[in-house]
Parts: C-alpha cells; structure tokens; sequence
C-alpha cells in the first residue's frame, strides 16, 4: 500500500465537510462487518448477543444500532394499578404505546370528579353544622355554641380533607414505562447499574400511616429491565454484575416478566411485592475477554444457547477502502460533536497515520476509534481555540501531545525521574547491566502506547547450596517477567553446563513498580547472566526487547514501536529487538532516524551486538556456534 501522504493526494475532497455521513447508526459503524451482520440477524430474530473486544472497537454503538431492526409496533406501555384486595400487590397492566398517558389522564380526573362531589358534600355537612350552631344561639342565646359548632367544623375540615386527598392519588394508576406511538424500540444501557436500578425497586415510605403515607402502587420503581421491554438492555462489563443480579437477570430473560419488590431487605418498600411486569428484551452484554470469567456460567450457556457471541475486531487492512472509511469516520466525529470545525487533507492524513501507528502492526489500522475520536475532538478543540476555520495538521500534531493517554505521562515522568537519578547508563559498559525495555500499563489494556527503559542487572555469587546453583530474581515482577527468567536459565545451563552450578545468579529489575512487566525481558536477562558469568562488560548505549524460545531463538513481542521510542527519549543509541518485529515499528516523523535499530534472531547475534568487543566475546561466542543447533 502506498504511504498515506501519497495516497490522500489523490483523494477527490478538501476538507471533511465533503465527506457524507450515512443516516443510520448501523451505516456509521466502521471495520466490524461480521458484528454488524451478527447484530442484525440477532434483531430479526429477537436474540441475545454477548460482545467482546477491546474497549471502544464499537460495542455500545452496534448495541444501539439495533433498535432500528426491531419492530415498532410492539411497543407497549406499562401500568401500575392500586390492589384494592392487597395493596402490597398492585396490579400490572399493559397498553399499546401512547396509551399509558390517556388512561392515567383519565383516572386522574375521574379522582377529581369525585374528589369535588367528596368536598361539595363535606361543605354541606360543615355548613349545616355551623347553620345547627346558629340556631342553637338565636334559641339559647349562649354564643359558645357557636364557638363549638365552628371549632368542629374547622377540626372536620382538616381532618375529612386529607382523606379525601390522599383517597384521590391512590386511585390513579402510576405509568411505569411509557412512550409515544412513533418512538423507536429503546435502548437502555445499564451498565454499573445496581439491584435497583437493573430490576425495579418500591421506594421507602417515611410516613406508614397516619393519613400521610403514599399508597404502595405509586412507590413502585421501574427497573431498566421494563424500560427495555421491546427493545434492546446493553450492559457492559457484565462480569462487574452482582452474581445475584446475574441470576435474576437470567429470570427475567427467560419467563419475560419480572414482578418488583422493594431491593432493600429495611425499607417498607421490602413488603411490596407487584405482580410479574414484562420485561421482553434483546440482551448484549459485552466486555473484554476477562469478563467471561467473571460472568454466570447458567446466564453465559443461556446466551450462548438462545444467541450470538461475537468477538469485536481491534485492527483492520491498511487499504484504499478502509483509509476511505477513516475519513468518514472523522467526518463523522465532526458532526457528532458539532462544535468543532471540520479537518482539511492533511489534518486526515495525519490521523490515518496515526491509526496506523496505533494499531501497533504493519500494513493494519487500528479500530480502537473511541481513542483515536478522543484525538480528533481535541484537535478539534484546538482548533476552535485559535479560531481556525478548518482543522489543520498542526493542530493535530499538537493535539497528539496533549492527548497522551495517562499511562504514557505516567512513563514519561518515570524516564524523567530515572534519567534525573541516573537509574540506568546511556553511555559507556558495564558489566552484569542491561537497559531492557518493558511497556507500563496500569491494567486497562492500553500497554501498548507507554515504553518504558527496565535496567536489569547480574551478579554472580558462589552457590550456597553444595549441589545446586539458584537463579534468584528480585524486583517488583509480574509473572510472565519470572517466567522469562526461569526461560534463561534453562539456555544459561546448555550453554554453561556443570559450570553453573557453582554459582548463584542474582538478577534484579531495578526501580521496577507496580504494572511494570517484564514480559519480553528475556534477551536482557540472558545477556546480563552472561555478562556477569563471564566478566564481559556489556555496551550501555543499546536497549534490548525480545524474548526467547528455550533453544536460543528471539521471538516476537508486544508494544514495540512504544519502546523503541522510549529508548529514544533515553537517548539510547542503538536498539536491538526481534527480527520478526521489524515490520511492526512504525515512527512517526519526530522520531524517525533517531536510533539504529538492529533486528536479531537469535541469542547469539544479541551477544553480538550487546557485548564490548574483547577476545574473550570471541571465545565465547565461538562456543555458542559449537554447542548450538539453530535450525
Ligand atoms: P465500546 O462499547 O466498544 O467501548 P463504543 O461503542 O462506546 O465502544 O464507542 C465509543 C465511540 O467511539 C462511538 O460513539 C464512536 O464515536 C466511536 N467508535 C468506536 N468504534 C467505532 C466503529 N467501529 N465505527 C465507528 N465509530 C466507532
């Protein structure tokens, strides 16, 4: 594929504005054909449907997308009626849509009527009682009967009138979910929603009697279960759902009604309990691979049983027609916002190229759009700030400074700190020191975007134990990190043979913390062991990643274009990093030509590389050449 500058040239358009956005949500929807076409069968067929993937790849907006499959018709709403017999059981009902409003209307003014006649004869009542008092006067000629009949009336009023008052509310029904005739199916998205929330809930009444508590029926709580009825329930994170939640949510999708009662074992609302209300939904659960673990096994079978299962896609083919669909997904984030202006040629080229990067593979572009959107509404922002008319590539550019996500200011300030307090060399030899490269991430599956400069280093001791020598491994390590280690200690002993056992290896990650890992440390380990084994100094102008297979070959890792640029801002001169990775280091312009990268295959050529030229590096490596057996 041509490179993107290239290729934008030839583009027919000046600025997105050309660009037409499709009306339909499901249209805008970029990269994730057999998602879409999985979340349309699963509309016409009313299935449910569990989406995993990488965060921002699309998976609330297809969710969403799929109410313009639903039928319309079937709308309906849902009322809530006073159980004159047990009013802790009030009545459900359910109308076609539109017409919730009307019988509520009615009720209510049904209550009036009768509140009116209710009041009309307490006014009678009272004003014969004050007429009675009258009289009794003109009779007896003592006022207090006055002053009696009066203070009775005024006693009677109060007390008669709330009745009348609260009897008028309790006999209105209460809409629990309601809509016009032309609303679309809903969408609710109930992620992170509590018991309540997710099933309904009758609220608590301070007041229980005395003529001030609110009926049961008008306490009731809709959950986003009924708000769905018809329509679509998206939850993400599903794994982050109570268990118990989890297992009423699976009874709701199997009878399709759900009755509500008070979530909250103290509260009055507790002794309410309604009868079934529908809540007839389409289900799309998503998350990333780990919320599988963490979802009900019955409610995962259900869904699997009655549905789909997708798997969202994180990159797509660098190719005319998908750099075709990123413009129009700029186009599209412009609209959206519609606060910020629309970005011209270039500022969309740069954008691809930074989709290319991201994606962290060659010849792909990334479909993490809610990040890459990120990018383009703060471009945006700049722009507007400067009052520009369109959005230019240096408002881009600006814009990737100032949108790093956190775990890459995080490793920044890490590199600012190290290189302040001289935690590894850039210049010079050591030896038993290695700059190895991690990437940091704090757990949201960003890594790839932060690299961060690991020195690891070697000591050798005598063994403590008569017949054994230790690899010990300090430091903050996360698992894969030891793995690596106990992978190098396996090739240390082909190469050394019984020599090794006289020796212990200490090896220490320094000024390693929390979400470093080490996972592709493995060459850096090796070449530090052996430095340390063999008193060669190693060159600390070169950073390393790789990791290595038990036979000596360098295999593939991840996040290499991050620490191939973390070893840059070390001011690090050379890199040496797997030769299949090659492909996958993608620069941009600020970095470009600053480093020699050096790819390698084998742990031999790393040695090569890695350690000051003396006559005993030729001693060994002509050792490596006799023992190994590439093949
Ligand atoms: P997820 O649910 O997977 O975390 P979202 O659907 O919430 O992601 O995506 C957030 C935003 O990112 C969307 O509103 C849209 O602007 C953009 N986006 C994400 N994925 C896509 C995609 N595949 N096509 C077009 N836009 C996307």
């Amino acid at each position: 594929m041509e490179s993107v500058d290239e290729w934008i040239e030839k583009q027919n358009f000046k600025t997105t504005k050309e660009i037409k956005v499709p009306p339909r949500l499901v249209d805008q929807v970029i990269g994730q054909d057999e998602a879409v076409e999985v979340i349309k069968k699963a509309a016409q067929q009313k299935r449910h449907v569990i989406m995993i993937g990488d965060p921002g790849t699309g998976k609330s907006m297809l969710a969403q997308s799929m109410v313009d499959f639903l039928p319309k018709e079937e709308l309906e709403d849902i009322l809530v009626f006073p159980n004159e017999e047990d009013p802790n059981k009030p009545i459900i009902k359910t109308v076609p849509a539109g017409q919730g409003k009307y019988i509520v209307k009615q009720y209510q003014e049904q209550a009036k009527k009768k509140k009116n006649e209710k009041k009309n004869s307490m006014f009678s009542i009272l004003f014969l009682l004050v007429l009675i008092g009258g009289i009794a006067v003109v009779v007896t000629g003592n006022y207090s009967f006055l002053f009696w009949s009066i203070f009775i009336a005024i006693f009677l009023y109060m007390f008669m009138g709330a009745g009348i008052q609260k009897e008028e509310k309790a006999l209105v029904p209460k809409l629990l979910v309601s809509h016009s005739p032309n609303d679309k199916p809903p969408f609710i998205d109930a992620t992170g929603s509590h018991a309540g929330a997710l099933l309904g809930d009758v609220r608590h009444d301070p007041f229980q009697s005395g003529g001030l508590e609110t009926p049961p029926h008008l306490r009731v709580e809709a959950g986003a279960i009924h708000k769905a009825h018809k329509g679509v329930l998206f939850i993400d994170e599903i794994n982050m759902l109570k268990l118990e939640s989890q297992q009423s949510l699976l009874t709701a999708m199997q009878e399709k009604k759900f009755p509500i009662s008070g979530q909250s074992e103290h509260s009055a609302g507790a002794m309410v309990h309604t009868e079934p209300v529908p809540c007839d939904f389409i289900l799309v659960a998503a998350g990333n691979l780990d919320a599988l673990q963490g979802m009900h096994p019955a409610l995962r079978s259900r869904i699997r049983g009655y549905g789909y299962e997708v798997y969202m896609k994180s990159v797509m083919e660098d190719n005319d027609e998908n750099r075709k669909k990123l413009v129009r997904f700029v186009a599209q984030e412009v609209v959206k916002d519609g606060k910020i202006p629309h970005f011209t040629k270039a500022a969309v080229a740069e954008i691809i190229k930074e989709a290319q990067k991201r994606a962290g593979r060659k010849g792909k572009l990334t479909l993490r759009l809610r990040e890459l959107g990120g990018l383009i509404r703060v471009a945006g922002d700049i722009a507007r700030e400067e009052k520009a008319k369109f959005v230019d590539i240096e408002h881009v550019i600006k814009a990737k400074k100032l949108a790093k996500p956190l775990e890459q200011q995080v490793a920044d300030r890490l590199i600012e700190i190290k290189k302040e307090y001289k935690t590894f060399l850039n210049k010079g030899e050591a030896v038993g020191i290695v700059n190895g490269l991690a990437v940091y991430s704090a757990g949201s599956g960003m890594a790839e975007y932060s690299g961060i400069v690991l020195p690891i280093m070697a000591e050798v001791t005598p063994a403590q134990s008569r017949d054994q020598g230790r690899m010990i491994a300090t430091g903050k390590l996360g698992e894969i990190a030891k793995e690596a280690v106990e992978n190098v200690s396996a090739i240390i002993k082909k190469y050394f043979g019984k020599h090794i056992t006289n020796y212990d290896v200490h090896i220490q990650f320094i000024g390693t913390y929390e979400g470093v890992e080490g996972d592709s440390a493995s060459i850096s380990v090796a070449t530090a062991v052996v430095s340390a084994l063999e008193g060669i100094p190693v060159n600390q102008n070169i950073a390393m990643t790789g990791s290595l297979s038990i036979r000596g070959h360098v295999l593939p890792v991840g996040g290499i274009t991050a620490k191939v640029e973390a070893a840059i801002e070390a001011g690090l001169e050379k890199v040496i990093i797997p030769k299949s990775n090659l492909m996958d280091v993608i620069l941009d312009e600020e970095h470009e030509g600053k480093i020699e990268v050096i790819p390698v295959s084998t742990v031999e050529e790393v040695l090569r590389y890695a350690l000051v030229d003396c006559p005993k590096k030729e001693e060994l490596l002509k050792k490596f050449e006799e023992i190994q057996g590439y093949e």
